[in-house]
């Protein structure tokens, strides 16, 4: 097993099979032992989330209970205010120390608002940015910001081992499994009356259905 830390950050409102599926994949692809879901306490890059950081962290726990390669890292939700990236990447590299890999994985959706997001231009000197094709999503590299599409000339790379062997600075694309699902679609079933099973854990679907969560459709 290679030493090394994969994060994959969400807001988990609620953790489906897409986040579930990418972070398996993640760990696999990268050789490591495990990867960490880390829950935004207060998402700081889009709407609030509909529920509450304790719901949402219980829905994880239930999610991963049996699968090793899946951890949940709760440093945003002992931390007071908006869930920055940059503050979280900063907090396991004190933590971990400046020479060990570590990776950001995300969707590449998030990956097309980074240049939004609170000091972004930190992030790549304190992690590799590993970036998951998703259904749908497959043209929208062309239409990147100028300050991303820079960050991509800059940075890019096609393997993995820059992100196995150095602790920042790169930039990879992959295609893992794609399940073409979202937490909105999710919520969305759930406020139609519409069955989710086997869009994520049924654990976490029975926790929806029993804690009555998303039937408002605050979404739609
Ligand atoms: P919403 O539909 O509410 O926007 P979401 O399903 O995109 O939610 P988030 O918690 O916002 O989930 O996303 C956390 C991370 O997971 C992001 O990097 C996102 O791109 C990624 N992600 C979400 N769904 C998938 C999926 N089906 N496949 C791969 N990555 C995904």
């Amino acid at each position: 097993m290679r030493r090394g830390i994969a994060v994959f950050g969400g807001t988990f409102d609620p953790v489906h099979m897409g986040h579930l599926r990418s972070a398996i994949e993640v760990a696999e692809y990268l050789e490591l032992a495990s990867v960490r879901l880390i829950p935004a306490s207060q998402p700081a890059h889009r709407e609030p989330s509909v529920c509450t950081l304790e719901q949402r962290l219980e829905m994880l726990r239930l999610a991963v209970a049996k699968e090793p390669l899946l951890e949940i890292d709760e440093r945003e939700c002992n931390r007071p205010g908006p869930s920055y990236m940059v503050d979280t990447l900063a907090s396991l590299r004190e933590e971990f120390g400046s020479a060990v890999p570590v990776v950001l994985a995300l969707g590449v959706d998030s990956f097309l608002t980074l240049s939004e997001w609170y000091r972004w231009e930190e992030i790549i000197n304190l992690a590799h940015i590993l970036v998951l094709d998703r259904p749908g999503w497959d043209n929208l590299l062309e239409e990147m910001v100028p300050d991303l599409a820079r960050l991509l000339n800059e940075c890019e790379v096609h393997a993995r081992a820059p992100l196995l062997e150095t602790p920042s600075g790169s930039v990879l694309r992959i295609s893992l499994t794609q399940l073409n699902i979202s937490a909105s679609q999710i919520r969305q079933f759930v406020a139609n009356g519409r069955s989710v099973r086997y869009l994520l854990p049924d654990l976490v679907a029975d926790f929806i259905l029993k804690n009555g969560v998303y039937k408002s459709g605050t979404d739609a």
